[in-house]
């Protein structure tokens, strides 16, 4: 395995790896999650490079970019045991250099949720990705669904710009109690750790309500909320039904499918999840 931290030096080492190559663009602190991107891009790719970098553009004055868990020594260890081949591990200078200036705004679906509360998070995201695509050239790139609005992000992204890159979407890996794994889910006390249970424990509600055939938006945003609401530990950011493409709250009745997105502060960490409800009558 190979460790690449500067630009050049990527460049180089990938030119000798075999294609098709798969890049799981990471910050690092690697959980189950992490693995199982990695993984699915080993099982279907000649040569994997996994990304290593915590991005300070796309954390805004709320998110704490010096306290975001780092275990570099760690995830190198993970990754070699996976066959990895190559780990893209850039200082901020070498993807950041003096005089750096181009940024990727993605658009109306980039401001919404998780653009809202965090101003300038996607266009940070965007412009990472895009730069990581440019300088690693993989044939694929594996996002997890956890994250799904970033992953409607990518697609549009790649559309947009023509990347020549299949974007694959990963399920979320999940803890014995349902809470999505999460590097941040280490930065909860273990009260607040417990109190998210709530998060999964609604979607199912949600999901209950949806296969009892429940099609109206209002109806199933209230499903959702009871239970979040119940959880004193916790604070609803925003708990809805948008389209999955573009992020657009559902109205009314639903036709086809929808994304359940939640966010919630504990502890003053920010979790988020989501849940896709696909209708399974034709
Ligand atoms: P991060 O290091 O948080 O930027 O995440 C890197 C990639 O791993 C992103 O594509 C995430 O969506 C994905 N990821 C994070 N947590 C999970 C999870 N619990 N299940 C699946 N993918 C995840």
């Amino acid at each position: 395995m190979r460790i690449s931290t500067t630009v050049d030096e990527v460049r180089e080492t990938r030119r000798a790896l075999p294609d098709p190559l798969g890049l799981v663009p990471t910050m690092g602190a690697l959980h189950d999650g992490h693995l199982a991107l990695v993984r699915r891009a080993r099982a279907e790719n000649a040569a994997v490079a996994v990304s290593i970098f915590v991005n300070p553009t796309q954390f805004t004055s709320t998110d704490d970019f010096g306290n975001y868990p780092r275990d570099t020594e760690r995830d190198i260890t993970v990754l070699a045991s996976e066959g990895v081949d190559l780990v893209v591990l850039p200082t901020v200078e070498q993807i950041y250099p003096a005089g750096h200036s181009t940024i990727v705004d993605v658009g109306p679906i980039a401001r919404t949720f998780e653009g809202a509360a965090r101003p300038g998070h996607f266009t940070g995201v965007a412009t990472v990705v895009t730069m990581l695509l440019n300088i690693v050239q993989p044939q694929t790139a594996y996002f997890g669904q956890k994250d799904a609005q970033q992953l409607a992000v990518v697609r549009r992204l790649v559309a947009d710009l023509a990347l020549p890159v299949e974007i694959v979407p990963v399920p979320t890996v999940r803890d014995t109690d349902g809470v999505a794994l999460s590097s941040r889910n280490v930065l909860l006390s273990p009260s607040a750790r417990s109190a998210a249970a709530a998060i999964p424990q609604a979607l199912a509600d949600v999901r209950a309500a949806w296969d009892a055939s429940e099609r109206d938006a209002a109806q199933l945003r209230e499903a959702l909320r009871q239970r979040l609401r119940a959880e004193p530990q916790i604070t609803i950011d925003y708990a809805t039904l948008v389209a999955p493409a573009s992020f657009i709250e559902c109205d009314g009745i639903i036709h086809g499918d929808a994304l359940v997105i939640v966010a919630v502060i504990a502890d003053g960490i920010r979790l988020i999840d989501n849940l896709h409800l696909v209708d399974m009558i034709e």
